[in-house]
């Protein structure tokens, strides 16, 4: 499937896999779900593509393109936290440091990508700063992250940026409509989505999540005029009912949208939405919710007592 938007960064990435010496290290970074590892993928088959049409681009048929989209190439590894675990642990990053080190089977580059690489622990990114200070043979590393200032400055000095944003929201409706979303339902996703077109495409196969989308901002509207009693009653339900973090952070995530649409109304001039709160008020929230969701994704912070904090403040 192709990817969605982000033209100029795929043009640059586009011509750089075409140079004789390709950088060996790039961070992808960028909101979630944007789709900032579909385009790492679409760079690699840029490179090990064996039937590339007239003008250089991927087929996504031959062997190479097709294994490397069901991340079975010997060339390419992807990299995250193991099952369970927060964080990328130095064994991982070791491990990846000797792939890389061999002989690629295709007598060309050796790639790896390294997804929410936040989470490397500080031992990881110590031991990936020895692998970029001495790349071996032909290698490149491509680090993906929404939050890359949690990568130590020696790595990113040592690494080519490419940043990416939000994608538009006719963009999303488009690509939903293509896929056999209905006009309206497809402009409805696209404003819930919020620019993220992973978002977008996860909400259309599931319409589930549709309907928890719609719950949560009903929750959080009550829980803005709740008594402290329903508003901790609600922070014990919240983290007792998901055992990952993913629940958690799109539960916010859908409360900082719904704080930031409302901060907009304010903005211009409704100021009967949300009385009690000016749009100072309402930065602040947005900021805490950034923070305690940032903590949340990085941290071992105690997930009730985060939530309680947030949501005593409301
Ligand atoms: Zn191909």
């Amino acid at each position: 499937m192709a990817v969605i938007g982000h033209c100029n960064q795929k043009n640059i990435l586009f011509s750089m896999s075409k140079k004789e010496n390709i950088p060996h290290a790039f961070i992808f970074s960028g909101p979630n779900k944007i789709g900032k590892k579909m385009i790492a993928l679409d760079f690699a088959k840029n490179i090990f593509c064996q039937e590339k049409n007239l003008k250089g681009e991927p087929c996504d048929k031959c062997y190479a393109c097709r294994s490397i989209n069901e991340s079975t190439f010997p060339d390419v590894t992807i990299i995250a936290p193991e099952d369970g675990s927060k964080e990328i642990k130095i064994e991982q990053i070791w491990q990846l440091s000797e792939k890389l080190a061999l002989k690629s089977y295709g007598n060309s580059y050796k790639i790896g990508i390294i997804n929410d690489a936040h989470l490397m622990n500080v031992y990881a990114q110590n031991s990936l700063l020895k692998t970029l200070e001495e790349p071996k043979g032909k290698s490149i590393i491509i680090l993906i992250t929404a939050y890359p200032e949690m990568l130590i400055s020696t790595i990113k000095s040592r690494a080519q940026n490419i940043k990416f944003s939000l994608l538009d929201k006719e963009l999303i409706e488009n690509h939903l409509i293509s896929l056999g979303a209905k006009s309206e339902d497809a402009k409805e996703i696209a404003m819930m989505s919020s620019g993220q077109i992973g978002k977008a495409v996860d909400f259309f196969n599931n319409p589930d999540k549709v309907k928890n989308f719609n719950q949560s901002v009903k929750d959080i509207e009550t829980l803005c005029s709740a008594d402290y009693h329903k508003r901790f009653e609600y922070a014990k339900k919240m983290t007792d009912a998901t055992e990952t973090n993913e629940g958690l952070m799109e539960t916010m995530e859908i409360w900082e949208r719904f704080f930031r649409r409302e901060m907009l109304y304010k903005v211009f001039g409704n100021k009967d939405r949300l009385a009690k709160y000016s749009v100072n008020d309402l930065v602040l929230i947005i900021k805490d919710l950034s923070k305690v969701k940032h903590l949340i994704a990085s941290t071992n912070i105690n997930k009730k007592l985060a939530i309680e904090n947030l949501l005593i403040k409301l």
